[in-house]
């Protein structure tokens, strides 16, 4: 059992410690020292990465209450080593984690929902309630919990007494075993937790509720904090200015300008639809009465059937109409049934054709070359 000094002090950076076991295992090893400073995933947050002398520690674990390292290189029992941590991927995380209890804390006491669910990782953070919450709700836990950032708060990671325990109503995401540690943000939240927190809630800087997903009558809410929030608003930020730019309007209008050009390029495509009709209707007016076979650019399966029904009764026989590129073209083909069938049947076995009908119209789609589809309808 190691002596765990992240819950003794979140701030410690480097540390020495005496390796007491080592354990090879593919190609790492898991190493155990009489105390550290490195936080092993738990409760939701991701374990804390660095190095242990020069062997660097790509992940740490706690199984039965023992610390174990995660390294490449060997290290011998017995031997002190230095151990740093990456702080300021730490601090983040730190800043992160104490965000979520304040918007857990405050959501809790304004709404009554319960934080079931927990998860801190490289580039997102998402609480789970057990209830859902309104747009506008979240925007007062929002507001409320910046509010408690700028009041700048102590954060007080204790082990209370029995007594002490008993008579202090705090949060729980689950049943505890052994001591129960208590970080406690004055007037806004207690709740039992193992992971290190900043010391004032000033440290986090900002706390930003992102995306929302509905989730088995509850709601999960992404949120960032700290550095994820700035890193978060400059991505976003760039993105809108980009997007004002090539619309020429400013950032607060990048949305309304964007919605405008899309009602202009639907309308753009309806147009082109129209047009593109309209040449297969004039192509298929100038095609003559002994052709068989026709392509015409861009037209939907039920275009054809339109354009070959029209062909049909104009020039009567059989008559197929073909549109696509790349040797993959949608048709139809219109014609007195019996004798459709029996083309169709052959078309069928001696191209990869999908598709089918009857009472004089067969549609679908072919993977073979215009000049092959030409040959075929040579007859
Ligand atoms: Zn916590």
């Amino acid at each position: 059992m190691s002596e765990k000094l992240y819950e003794q002090n979140a701030y410690i950076k480097e540390f020495k410690a005496k390796v007491l076991a080592q354990e090879k295992c593919d190609d790492f090893y898991k190493i155990v020292l009489d105390k550290t400073a490195f936080f092993p995933e738990g409760g939701g947050q991701a374990a804390d990465v660095g190095t242990l002398g020069k062997a660097e520690v790509f992940d740490v674990q706690i199984e039965n209450d023992t610390i174990y390292h995660y390294v490449k290189d060997f290290l011998e029992i017995g031997c002190e080593v230095e151990g740093k941590i990456d702080f300021d991927r730490r601090f983040n995380f730190m800043q992160n984690h104490t965000g979520e209890h304040i918007v857990s804390g405050i959501a809790h006491r304004l709404f009554g929902v319960n934080n079931v669910g927990f998860h801190l990782g490289e580039e997102l953070v998402t609480i789970d309630f057990d209830k859902e919450l309104t747009r506008e709700q979240l925007n007062e836990v929002e507001f409320l919990a910046n509010q408690k950032v700028w009041q700048n708060l102590p954060v007080k990671a204790y082990f209370p007494t029995d007594d002490e325990l008993k008579s202090t109503d705090y949060r729980s995401k689950k049943e505890i075993d052994g001591a129960v540690r208590l970080v406690n943000i004055q007037d806004v939240d207690i709740c039992a937790c193992c992971a290190p927190h900043v010391a004032f809630t000033g440290e986090i800087g900002f706390i930003k509720l992102l995306d929302t997903e509905k989730m088995r009558g509850g709601i999960r809410i992404i949120l960032k904090c700290g550095k994820f929030a700035l890193d978060d608003y400059r991505s976003k930020f760039e993105n809108v200015a980009e997007i004002a730019a090539m619309f020429s309007a400013k950032q607060e209008n990048a949305a309304e300008a964007v919605k405008k050009f899309d009602e202009k390029f639907a309308l753009a495509n309806q147009k082109l639809t129209e047009l593109k009709k309209k040449i297969a209707e004039l192509t298929v007016v100038s095609v003559s009465g002994d052709e068989t076979c026709v392509f015409v650019e861009d037209c939907e399966v039920k275009d054809l059937q339109l354009l070959a029904d029209k062909l049909h009764k104009k020039h009567g026989g059989i008559k197929a109409v073909f549109s696509g590129s790349e040797d993959t073209y949608s048709f139809a083909i219109c014609g007195e049934d019996s004798e459709l069938q029996e083309i169709f049947a052959n078309f069928k076995s001696q191209f990869s054709v999908r598709g089918g009908g009857r009472g004089g119209m067969v549609q679908g789609s072919v993977a073979a070359s215009r000049e092959n589809i030409n040959s075929f309808f040579k007859f």
